[in-house]
């Protein structure tokens, strides 16, 4: 599996036209009439600066359906940071994202709407942690899930994305590989592989808010309903459902398989999203929301342009060695897979 990302329709980077965007009627007239001023500034911005915005599928309707270039989950927004032609890229998404794109195009000028908008994976674990890493486990490669910081990303061997982890640690040579920061996509990746997986003790705070009883719950009150999960959650999660898979997994499930019902075991902003595009399709909708992705507003955007702030900014010697980690991972996703994780699970 390969996750792309989602171009957006030339109209989103000109004018809105609010009737003919079936994807702007979930949102309440009012306020769609609101934010149109915010949203056509933001929109000549990009055009008047030559820059796209990047929109992870966490964000709200009213950034992912107007103003975003691309939609995606880490991986496409990776790839796609580094084939744009623009010269400015607004990463709406969190820290690690806009430095990820940093170090895939280091000479294009990222922009983060709120530089305070973290990650508790990427919180984690630091470079020094990596380092004793090593020592204690001597010529075990070390992959690093992609939420995770720029300095951490230079001390590993190869970074990897919910949507290509099994097919990254299966390519190392060996036995054994120290996974980090996540232990629940760990914990998944190891079902799935014959090497020993050493994990970090970190974990998603949104993900990890969810459990197999109340998914058990879902079960119980909505006949016939899918479940599909985010593979940062603990793994009595993961046995409840219907399939596993990364945000983009997620997505395409859904459309290839149009479940009369689904609960997407996720941060709630990717059930508003996806819904609009498949209308035939009941959302039952838990709501964790990540604090950190709704930072992001329509507001910072527009001001992020205005100002050409925040600037996200990597030092040279700790982009060159990050961007090794990174490239061997987009590598490695662009060669044809039949191992990423996103698999069905049998029931
Ligand atoms: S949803 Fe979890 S993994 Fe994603 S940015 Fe928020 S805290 Fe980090």
């Amino acid at each position: 599996m390969t996750a792309t990302g989602s171009p957006k329709s030339p109209s989103a980077r000109i004018k809105l036209e609010v009737s003919a965007e079936p994807a702007l009627r979930q949102i309440p007239a009012e306020e769609l009439a609101a934010l149109q001023p915010t949203i056509e500034a933001i929109n000549a911005l990009k055009i008047e600066r030559n820059a796209i915005v990047l929109a992870h599928n966490y964000m709200t309707p009213d950034i992912y359906h107007t103003v975003a270039d691309i939609t995606g989950d880490s991986l496409a927004l990776a790839q796609e940071a580094a084939r744009t032609d623009a010269d400015v890229i607004v990463l709406a998404g969190v820290h690690f994202m806009a430095e990820t794109a940093k170090i895939t195009c280091p000479d294009k000028t990222v922009l983060i709407p709120d530089p305070e908008a973290g990650c508790s994976l990427a919180e984690s674990i630091t470079a020094a942690d990596i380092r004793l890493l090593r020592q204690r486990y001597p010529g075990v490669p070390v992959v690093c899930y992609v939420n995770t910081t720029a300095e951490v990303k230079a001390e590993v061997d190869i970074c990897c994305t919910s949507s290509n982890a099994l097919q990254v640690v299966e390519s190392l040579p060996g036995d054994r590989v120290i996974f980090l920061p996540d232990q629940y996509l760990g914990a998944w990746v190891a079902t799935q592989t014959t090497k020993q997986v050493i994990r970090w003790q970190g974990a998603c705070e949104v993900h990890e808010r969810f459990t197999g009883a109340e998914l058990r719950d879902y079960r119980a009150q909505f006949e016939g309903i899918s479940i599909i999960a985010h593979p940062e959650c603990p793994p009595d999660v993961l046995a409840e459902a219907d399939y596993v898979g990364s945000t983009s997994g997620m997505i395409n499930w859904v459309k290839g398989n149009r479940p009369n019902r689904v609960v997407m075991v996720t941060e709630c902003s990717m059930s508003d999203n996806v819904a609009v595009e498949v209308p035939d399709v009941e959302f039952i909708r838990p709501c964790n929301l990540c604090p950190h992705m709704k930072r992001i507003t329509l507001d910072k955007i527009r001001r992020s342009l205005e100002t050409m702030t925040t600037e996200v900014l990597v030092p040279a010697d700790v982009a060159a060695r990050a961007r090794r980690s990174v490239d061997r991972m987009l590598e490695i996703s662009a060669a044809p897979s039949v191992t990423a994780v996103g698999a069905p699970v049998a029931r």
